[in-house]
């Protein structure tokens, strides 16, 4: 039997002749592919400025840039995360300040984020792990109430909505990625929404070298900008995918139901391992997270569960025990959630081209370890 991975990208035959067509075409970087891909990613949003970028991570720095958060500003944010997260806050010279999770749904605790509220932070930056958005009135009450940027990393939240309107379609600046694992992709790549035209154009700066049009025949640069933009190739990849996006969400809550089912009500109670929370409505289920018991440690379960060709991810390590983080002055028993979650947390196999069959298999392997 082959070994089942945690994840896998589907890329159809017509998105593949796409990406032929844009190669034989002579026009490879950003051109047409990408304007059509911002149009339709714009229209899903409801119609919000949108603009494409060669990742998800960029886009989170380009939004603290746009705000104006640098040097003396401090910026909140989850300790349970990738590292990019919390590296975009450095980036711009600002300071991260985190907030503990809470462990049903493993996002940012938004009575904590109040709590660390001082006359310095400017932004929050959210996590909907998983796919998970995390309470968004509450998120945007805070943020009202403290005058506070909100730069929702909704890099995993695609297809993901709130009382039925998409994440993306509402909110401050939301950035997404199409990294490969995404539930749609673009190898690698990213999208920001944003607030207004003004906004997108600064965006467009930040995202190639500062350059602004200007006069019948130059260039000018004002700020500061990098190489941040999408490849037509990329959005050719994007496009075939974001057609897919409402089955391949279906698909994904398809799975987790399977998931719940097989495993059975008292899988919990019965092994002590902790499940998801039960979310047909808001997620799109981009992972499928289980925090192990504390009698089998993560090496363990991951070397068995691959003894039964079954691969694990693992999402994440807490950030603020990483070394450059340590060397701020984050250490051990700051945020016990995130440092518990985050030694026991592993991502079950979740991707669009899985079966039910498979499905099958990861719960029998599960039992059999767990059980
Ligand atoms: C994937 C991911 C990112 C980074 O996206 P890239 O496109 O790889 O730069 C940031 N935050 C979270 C939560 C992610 O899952």
């Amino acid at each position: 039997m082959n070994i089942l991975p945690f994840s896998r990208p589907t890329i159809d035959e017509e998105t593949i002749a796409s990406v032929a067509d844009t190669l034989r075409s002579g026009w490879i970087t950003s051109g047409p592919k990408v304007l059509e891909f911002e149009k339709q990613l714009s229209g899903y949003f409801g119609g919000r400025p949108v603009r494409t970028f060669n990742s998800g991570t960029c886009t989170m720095e380009i939004a603290l840039r746009i705000a104006g958060i640098g040097a003396g500003d401090e910026v909140i944010t989850t300790p349970i995360s990738w590292v990019a997260t919390a590296n975009v806050i450095l980036e711009v010279g600002a300071t991260p300040v985190f907030a503990d999770i809470d462990p049903v749904t493993r996002n940012i605790d938004l009575d904590k984020v109040e709590a660390a509220i001082t006359s310095k932070t400017r932004a929050i930056i959210p996590v909907y792990l998983a796919g998970k958005p995390v309470d968004m009135d509450r998120l945007y009450q805070i943020a009202a109430k403290y005058n506070l940027r909100v730069i929702e990393d909704a890099a995993q939240a695609i297809g993901s909505t709130w009382h039925g309107k998409p994440i993306g379609s509402f909110g401050d600046f939301v950035s997404f990625s199409f990294q490969a694992n995404k539930n749609i992709t673009t190898s690698e790549g990213g999208c920001l929404v944003l607030n207004s035209e003004a906004e997108a154009t600064l965006a467009e700066k930040y995202r190639l070298q500062g350059v602004t049009r200007s006069g019948w025949d130059g260039i000018d640069v004002d700020v500061l900008g990098g190489k941040y933009n999408m490849t037509d190739i990329s959005a050719a990849i994007g496009i075939g995918q974001f057609a897919k996006l409402e089955k391949i969400t279906a698909h994904r809550r398809h799975l987790a139901r399977r998931y719940f089912d097989l495993l059975g009500e008292d899988f919990g109670k019965r092994t002590g391992a902790e499940l998801p929370p039960k979310d047909f409505e808001s997620t799109n289920w981009h992972l499928f997270q289980v925090v192990l018991p504390d009698r089998i440690t993560r090496p363990e379960f991951m070397e068995k569960m691959k003894a039964k060709k079954i691969g694990i991810g693992f999402h994440y390590a807490p950030i603020h025990l990483f070394k450059l983080y340590r060397a701020l002055g984050f250490k051990e028993g700051m945020y016990p959630i995130a440092e518990r979650i985050g030694r026991q947390i592993v991502s079950l196999p979740m991707f669009y081209a899985m079966s039910e069959a498979d499905v099958d298999r990861v719960c029998s392997a599960m039992i059999d370890v767990l059980g």
